[in-house]
C-alpha cells in the first residue's frame, strides 16, 4: 500500500485559489504506477492532450507529480478509504459554502470512480462542485443523470468523443487561441473567474494558456475544430458516427491499461 496524501484538496492551483476555490488533482493523461504499469487518467482525451497545460510548467516537478500520482493511488488501491477520507475532509466547515473544482487535471477514469464523486457530492450537500470532462458517454449515462443540485458538469471539447456533443443538451467549454477570438465569436469568456465556467452564460470559452511552444502546436484552431482535422484525417465524420465506445460500468477502480 502506498503512502496516503494528508490532505485531498489544494488551493494550490494559484488560478483557482484566486477565487477561493479547492480542488482535487490526478495526474494529467495517464501515470506510471510503482508497480511498472501505466494508468489512463484522461481516457476520452484527444487534441487536447498534445497541448495540455497540466502537463508543462510546475505539473512537472517531482514533488509535484508524486503528490498527484499519490491522489491517484489513493483512489485505485482503497476507493472506500479514499471516498472516506475525502467525505470527512469535506465535512470540515471550511467547505460550507465553498466552490470545489473537481480534477484541476485529470478526468472521470471509471464509472466506479464518478459513482464515488456522486456519493461524496450528496454526502456534503452546503459545497458546491463542478468539473470539467470529456467523456462525454459516462457523463450522459451517469454524472448527469444522478448529478445532485450541487453539482455542474462542463464537457470540455477536444477530445475523442466531440462527436457526440450537442451544444442544445450540453454545457460545453472550446479552447480558443487568444481571448480576441472568443470576443468575436459569441461565446463567453471565464476569463475573469474559472466558476463562471460553471456558472456563467454558456458556451463557454477559454483562451490557450500562454505557453509559446503549446500556443504554436494549436495554432489559430479552437480545440474543436483541431479535433475535427484530427477526425476527418482519421475517416471519422459526424456524417459516419462510429460505433460508440461501451462504457464499462462495472469496470473496477483498480483496473490499469496500457497507453
Ligand atoms: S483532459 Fe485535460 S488534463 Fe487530460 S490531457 Fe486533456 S487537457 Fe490535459
Amino acid at each position: 500500500m502506498s503512502e496516503r496524501p494528508t490532505r485531498l484538496l489544494s488551493r494550490a492551483n494559484r488560478d483557482l485559489a484566486r477565487d477561493g476555490i479547492w480542488s482535487w488533482t490526478i495526474p494529467a493523461l495517464a501515470a506510471r504506477l510503482p508497480d511498472g504499469t501505466t494508468f489512463r487518467t484522461c481516457r476520452a482525451a484527444g487534441v487536447c492532450s498534445q497541448v495540455c497545460f497540466a502537463r508543462s510548467g510546475t505539473y512537472n516537478f517531482p514533488a509535484v507529480k508524486a503528490a498527484h500520482v499519490r491522489n491517484l493511488l489513493f483512489t485505485l488501491e482503497d476507493p472506500e478509504g479514499w471516498e472516506q477520507a475525502m467525505t470527512a475532509e469535506l465535512s470540515h466547515p471550511k467547505f460550507a459554502g465553498a466552490h470545489v473544482r473537481i480534477h484541476a487535471a485529470g478526468d472521470f477514469y471509471s464509472a466506479a470512480y464518478a459513482r464515488a464523486w456522486l456519493r461524496i457530492i450528496r454526502a456534503t450537500p452546503n459545497t458546491s462542485f463542478y468539473a470539467y470532462t470529456k467523456e462525454v458517454m459516462l457523463h450522459d449515462r451517469i454524472l448527469e443523470p444522478e448529478r445532485p443540485p450541487n453539482a455542474v458538469w462542463i464537457i470540455s471539447l477536444g477530445g475523442i468523443y466531440d462527436r457526440y456533443v450537442d451544444l442544445h443538451r450540453h454545457r460545453v467549454c472550446d479552447v480558443f487561441p487568444t481571448e480576441t477570438e472568443i470576443e468575436h465569436s459569441g461565446w463567453h469568456s471565464q476569463a475573469e473567474s474559472d466558476l463562471l465556467a460553471a456558472y456563467g452564460p454558456a458556451p463557454v470559452a477559454m483562451a490557450a494558456n500562454q505557453i509559446p511552444h503549446l500556443q504554436r502546436r494549436q495554432g489559430d484552431r479552437r480545440f474543436s475544430e483541431w479535433q475535427r482535422e484530427v477526425d476527418r484525417a482519421r475517416g471519422d465524420s459526424t456524417d459516419r458516427p462510429r460505433r460508440r465506445r461501451r462504457i464499462a460500468i462495472a469496470h473496477p477502480v483498480g483496473a490499469t491499461d496500457k497507453l
